[in-house]
């Protein structure tokens, strides 16, 4: 029970309950309390005493509310101890000055082990605790605290209910009712139950109204009615989707069985190991899991499997629901407050035991996890871009230790940082396994990839957006009645030049990234490190490139919008062309129900953004065409290369899923890069090869450690200066060396944390707030969280600026 009636009280700072604690009081009687005001000046919990009226009512995880300073405040219970003395970080600290625990709020609302873990993300992600217990609690269902204009504090509820259902069953004396022949309802109400308990919604959806057959059947003990706790959101994802459901394999493959048997290892050795599985795009990874999965149940422990919020789709969804039926919990954004609320409590009750979710769904409440798997470990997506700003993969390695269940990672095409800890076999205490899977179940044949170099094109005279390949592939699939998948990027597109004669994009000499291009100023910027080059970018008869003179050095840049007129130019009209992007799939399932138009099309060509890379299984595509691979290639990030290939990967694994051979056609004007290359051979090392070695040299994780640290603010000269200062303040606390990148840049190994910037970031003004940043770069192995945290510590901090930390940063921009 939630204790409903506190909170219509209001809430003064001063006065203060009567029972204090007593010398003899019964253990425990001293609590740390984390109070939930989100700074990261209060890193740590606060030590308070338990009145002996609350000591058997007060454990860890409650709401409580205490005095904090002259304000009341709300906090939650992290650790309990019968003494002042046990609890962490109290030396020195004076009974007396310990205030007494005002009032518990609520019952547990997390674990020790979840408290736990919150403490060390703040400290590993330099976050504010409070913000980090936050996405341990119940969705919705955890108090506030509001201070009103007047000063007074007020409590306010939960803001997300629970909901019941009244379920109606038959009653054993009932199976043998005969209900009399005229008595219709009678007969449909048992014959409906026939097969199990009903909810009267369900059965007065179905038979307009049951009501009076429920009384009169209850009364003579026919059926019964129970009030039961609903769970909203059960029957979200479940799809008409051809290709959602998930039949048991007659026979593994053989790379399958020895992912599942290093799984095994990991599972029995109980040390936390990680198992990467590298497998190709539709080598049975996700049958991996299933088959993982089912063993951890059959143990009687719990499963959590993460998937980018991007392929959390119904597709995705119903190949668990199929195997594990209702005892899968779903986590993704469209669902509402209830519904997620509902799924929490479901893997708190232990009514679901295998929880699919994007990175949140890390913090459920699970009970007894046997296994972590995160699908497409790679993926962005799982680095949260708000505070606190925690990689779900560490978290997750950080987890797989503490319960001693395996972490399985899987991709296509693993991280560097994945890659390089099981080159190494181990990583901060665990053990890292890499299993490859490298044909696919049935042997289906890699599709053909086809590099169109624009170069060529645009020398030929075409000013058209697609190549001949390109053009005459599409006819061929409408010619044929089947189906192509066009791949438009623009992630965080930032313009670039380019030349179209012979493809160079200019990039910075000191951080070899692409350089941003400013149309108003004529400038190319390089956000890393704040060198500007003046140039003249076609149409300017000054406009020459830089590596073959050729005056065509010109802005890239073209919209999914241009590209769907120009395809609706070229196709037929009873071909249907499918836009997804971020504005066509808006609103509730936007994204399933055009997924859902393609797949019930009977020639059709589907044009999206990175969107539509990941997850689909349509056996129809045989054509997939990428419109223009260098937005990916030239973003002004060191991991641009990373995603480019991850990408290109994925949707050239769209092709050819079924009987029929696909076809893959990637368009550039870089045809000798070596992610086109290596995707165009199907050999990664040519990518990881490179990637590895500029990662080196460049000093780049997983050879480093990065902190980037953003400030911003309306005040640009503030903003600028407080940005210097932290920059001086990690060369005075780092020593000499960090102020020599360019020194330091030439040696493989780094011995000692650098710093590059300040400088302006790509994204210079973002609601009217100035930003600057800087990049701090460590060697592995350096405590480099504590270095920041003690160099915030010391510069202090600036009214009107915001200080935002990102620890091992995937978004530099
Ligand atoms: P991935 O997750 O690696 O992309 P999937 O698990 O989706 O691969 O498998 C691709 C396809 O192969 C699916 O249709 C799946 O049902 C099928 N499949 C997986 N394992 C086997 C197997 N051992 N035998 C036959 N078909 C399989
Ligand atoms: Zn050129
Ligand atoms: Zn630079």
């Amino acid at each position: 029970m939630r204790q409903a009636n506190l909170f219509d009280i209001g809430v003064d700072g001063a006065s203060e309950p009567s029972t204090l604690p007593t010398a003899q009081a019964d253990p425990p009687a001293f609590a740390s309390v984390l109070v939930d005001i989100p700074t990261r000046a209060l890193a740590e919990p606060f030590a308070y005493a338990v009145p002996s009226d609350m000591s058997g009512r007060v454990q860890v995880g409650c709401a409580v509310l205490v005095s904090f300073g002259n304000r009341p405040a709300l906090g939650y219970v992290v650790a309990l101890a019968s003494s002042l003395a046990e609890l962490p970080g109290t030396e020195g600290l004076k009974l007396s000055s310990v205030k007494p625990i005002r009032t518990i709020l609520t019952d547990p609302l997390f674990s020790e082990e979840s408290a736990e873990l919150a403490l060390w993300m703040s400290k590993e992600y330099v976050a504010a605790p409070a913000e980090c217990l936050r996405l341990f609690l119940p969705p919705g269902a955890s108090p506030r605290l509001k201070r009103d204009e007047d000063g007074t504090y007020r409590l306010e509820r939960p803001t997300t209910r629970e909901a019941s259902a009244r379920w109606v069953s038959l009653t054993d004396a009932g199976r043998a009712f005969e209900p009399p022949a005229r008595a219709t309802r009678q007969r449909q109400l048992v014959q409906a139950l026939s097969a199990g308990p009903v909810t009267t919604r369900e059965l007065n959806a179905l038979y307009t109204d049951m009501s009076a057959a429920i009384r009169t059947l209850e009364k003579k003990g026919v059926v019964t009615v129970e009030e039961r706790r609903a769970w909203r959101g059960v029957a979200h994802g479940e799809s008409r989707l051809s290709s959602a459901r998930a039949e048991v394999p007659e026979q593994l493959t053989e790379g399958q069985r020895s992912a599942l048997e290093a799984i095994e290892r990991a599972r029995a050795a109980q040390a936390g190991d990680v198992v990467l599985i590298d497998g190709v795009t539709g080598s049975g990874k996700t049958e991996v899991y299933l088959s993982a999965i089912e063993r951890v149940l059959a143990s009687g422990r719990s499963a959590c499997v993460l998937v980018p919020e991007i392929s959390l789709t119904a597709q995705t969804v119903g190949r668990f629901r199929s195997r594990f039926g209702d005892a899968v919990a779903v986590f993704h954004s469209r669902l509402s407050a209830g519904e997620r609320l509902d799924q929490w409590d479901m893997v708190r009750a232990g009514a679901a035991r295998v929880v699919v979710g994007a990175r949140s769904a890390l913090f459920c409440p699970h009970r007894d996890l046997g296994i972590i798997i995160i699908d497409e470990e790679h993926e962005q997506s799982y680095k949260q871009g708000s505070a606190p700003r925690y990689h779900a993969r560490e978290v997750a390695a950080k987890m797989a230790r503490r319960y001693g269940c395996p972490l399985v990672l899987g991709s296509a095409t693993p991280s560097a940082e994945a890659l390089s800890r099981c080159r190494r076999g181990s990583y901060n205490g665990q053990r890292w396994e890499r299993v490859e899977m490298r044909e696919r179940p049935g042997g289906a044949v890699l599709p053909k990839i086809v590099v169109a170099d624009l170069r060529r094109e645009f020398a030929g005279g075409s000013r058209s957006m697609f190549s001949k390949p390109l053009y005459d592939a599409l006819m061929g699939v409408v010619e044929r009645r089947e189906k192509a998948v066009l791949l438009h990027n623009r992630r965080g597109f930032a313009p670039f030049l380019m030349c179209r004669e012979c493809g160079c994009v200019p990039t910075c000499k000191h951080c070899s990234t692409a350089l941003t291009y400013h149309e108003r100023t004529h400038t190319l910027e390089c956000h890393t490190c704040g060198a500007v080059y003046h140039v003249q970018a076609y149409p300017s008869p000054a406009s020459k490139c830089p590596s073959c003179g050729s005056p065509y050095l010109a802005k890239m840049g073209v919209g999914t919008q241009q590209v769907e007129d120009a395809l609706l130019q070229i196709l037929p009209k009873d071909v249907a062309v499918i836009r997804m992007d971020a504005d066509s799939t808006r609103g509730k399932d936007g994204h399933a129900k055009l997924l859902e138009e393609f797949d019930a099309a009977e020639c059709a060509v589907l044009l999206g953004t990175q969107m539509i890379a990941k997850g689909l299984d349509f056996p129809e595509v045989t054509l997939v065409g990428v419109v223009n691979a260098d937005y990916a290639l030239k973003m002004p990030d060191f991991r641009a290369s990373e995603r480019a290939y991850d990408l290109l990967e994925q949707v050239a694994g769209r092709a050819g899923r079924g009987e029929r051979p696909g076809e893959v056609i990637i368009q550039t004007y870089l045809p000798h890069d070596p992610v086109i290359r290596a995707v165009a051979s199907h050999d990664r090392s040519i990518f990881t090869d490179h990637d590895r070695q500029m990662r080196a040299e460049a000093l780049y994780p997983p050879y480093v450690r990065l902190a980037h640290i953003v400030v911003s603010g309306r005040d640009r000269v503030l903003a600028e200066r407080h940005a210097r200062s932290l920059a001086a303040a990690v060369v005075d606390l780092f020593g000499r060396e960090a102020s020599a990148p360019a020194a330091v840049a030439s040696l493989s190994v780094l011995e000692a944390p650098v710093v590059l910037g300040p400088a302006p970031c790509v994204i210079e003004r973002a609601k009217d707030r100035f930003r600057f940043h800087l990049l701090v770069k460590c060697p592995v192995g350096y405590p480099v969280s504590e270095a920041i945290s003690s160099v915030l510590a010391e510069v202090g901090e600036q009214r009107g600026l915001s200080v935002v930390v990102d620890i091992d940063p995937y978004d530099l921009m």
